[in-house]
């Protein structure tokens, strides 16, 4: 019987990484191996509702320190030289066995919810993203809605804040908001006389009301709802960034958003991979491995290939954002890569498979499969947090210019 391996561990070398970043693939590798596997298929299988929240992994990230990553000294963070590096990394190794935690409790939590609050006024900061870092609350992070959300240009934005003495009176209704069925803060960009602002809502009020979780194809471990927020009154010093200014704040998240979506279809992808070299080279056809035929061995070299270059590209912008503080072009390439490689090696990890790779669960042997998830998981990448037609365009508009791309 030829065990499981972890191909990445012969395939990539780490030759030029940081040795901190060394370090934190090793810690979060341990800790997903520790407390995602045993719980992998529930986490990607359990049908959404108000109680599947997984608290329980919430709580474990939160006190393995997995928050202090992302972060400086001075609100409880690691202070790391690379933390955009180090983040990405644990996301990757988050994702080898569920996507939708990674979604929902890293990317979600720490890299939109927490980057956010980093670059807010000091006294949110303060007040706020150590207690994040701690794991003390649960944020959401909102900018979609019902009618629109790649579009998000002040004459689509549906949800408003009127201007008051001292404040702000918000009425929104977002769709799809990950985490706000169990939020306590809510960060939530509106339509304001002045452009898009962004406000940092405490969700503890009779004026806002989250729906049931939407039942999904796929990440059911992230729960997504709708959340109305009727006329409920905002302090001025709970606006995030400058007025009129909400859509960089929302974009400079969603750029650190992209990479991680790029280093979850890598964790995803490398995943689906190793479980189809390990079962076809046990599985037999017609007398001989099925690992003995050569189309797939060139199809799976084809993804090893791929996957290098897309834990290279995410790798890259990441180090770059580290370094000078923007990395877009590498953002944008790197979720096109690793969320589309996602889907292309775990389809043929199922192909390979064949009813394997199909199923669920086996009833006559109780035993769990993990790639009809991987594949249910992997089609929201190319989606969510700018849609890769949105990744595309921002390429184009640096290849040909705004004049050419709009
Ligand atoms: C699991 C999940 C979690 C989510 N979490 C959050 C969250 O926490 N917060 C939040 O605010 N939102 C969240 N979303 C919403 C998500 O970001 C949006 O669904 C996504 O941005 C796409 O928006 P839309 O579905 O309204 O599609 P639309 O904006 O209607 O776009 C539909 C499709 O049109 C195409 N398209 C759009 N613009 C162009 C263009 N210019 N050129 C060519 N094609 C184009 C794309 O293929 C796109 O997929 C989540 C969604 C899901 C499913």
């Amino acid at each position: 019987m030829d065990m499981l391996i972890r191909n990445s561990e012969k395939m990539f070398s780490d030759i030029f990484l940081p040795e901190e970043i060394k370090e934190i693939r090793n810690e979060a590798r341990n800790f997903a191996e520790k407390y995602i596997k045993p719980k992998a298929h529930l986490l990607n299988n359990t049908v959404e509702s108000k109680s599947s929240f997984p608290r329980e992994v919430f709580d474990l990230m939160a006190e393995h320190g997995l928050y202090q990553i992302p972060f400086a000294q001075d609100v409880g963070g690691r202070g790391l030289k690379y933390p955009t590096l180090a983040t990405l990394t644990v996301m990757e190794e988050l994702a080898y066995y569920s996507a939708g935690a990674t979604s929902a409790l890293f990317d979600g939590q720490a890299l939109l919810v927490g980057n956010t609050l980093d670059k807010a006024s000091s006294y949110l900061r303060e007040q706020y993203l150590s207690k994040l870092v701690k794991g003390t609350f649960v944020g959401a992070f909102a900018t979609s809605e019902p009618l629109t959300s790649t579009d998000l240009s002040v004459r689509s934005m549906q949800s408003y804040a009127q201007k008051v003495e001292g404040g702000w009176i918000v009425n929104a209704h977002k769709r799809w908001i990950t985490n706000s069925v169990v939020a306590e803060y809510i960060l939530v960009l509106c339509a304001t006389d002045h452009g898009l602002t962004m406000f940092f809502i405490d969700m503890d009020n009779k004026n806002i009301h989250v729906g049931d979780p939407d039942i999904k194809m796929g990440n059911k471990a992230q729960l997504t709802a709708d959340v109305h927020i009727n006329d409920v009154f905002i302090l001025d010093s709970y606006v995030v960034g400058e007025v009129g200014k909400g859509l960089n704040v929302a974009l400079g998240a969603l750029t650190l958003g992209r990479m991680g979506i790029g280093a979850i279809g890598v964790g995803m992808a490398q995943s689906a991979l190793d479980y189809a070299i390990h079962y076809s080279k046990n599985r037999k056809v017609f007398g001989q491995a099925l690992a003995r035929f050569q189309h797939w061995q060139y199809t799976f070299s084809d993804h090893a290939l791929n996957i290098e270059n897309a834990r290279n590209l995410y790798i890259k912008a990441a180090y770059r954002y580290d370094i000078e503080g923007n990395a877009e072009i590498e953002a944008a390439m790197s979720k096109i890569a690793g969320s589309q490689l996602a889907v292309e090696v775990s389809r043929d990890a199922i192909q390979v498979c064949g009813a394997y790779g199909f199923v669920q669960q086996l009833k006559e042997t109780g035993e769990y499969y993990p790639l009809e998830s991987i594949y249910r998981d992997a089609k929201i990448g190319e989606i969510y947090e700018g849609a890769n037609e949105i990744q595309r365009w921002v390429i184009a508009r640096n290849l040909f210019g705004r004049a050419f791309s709009g």
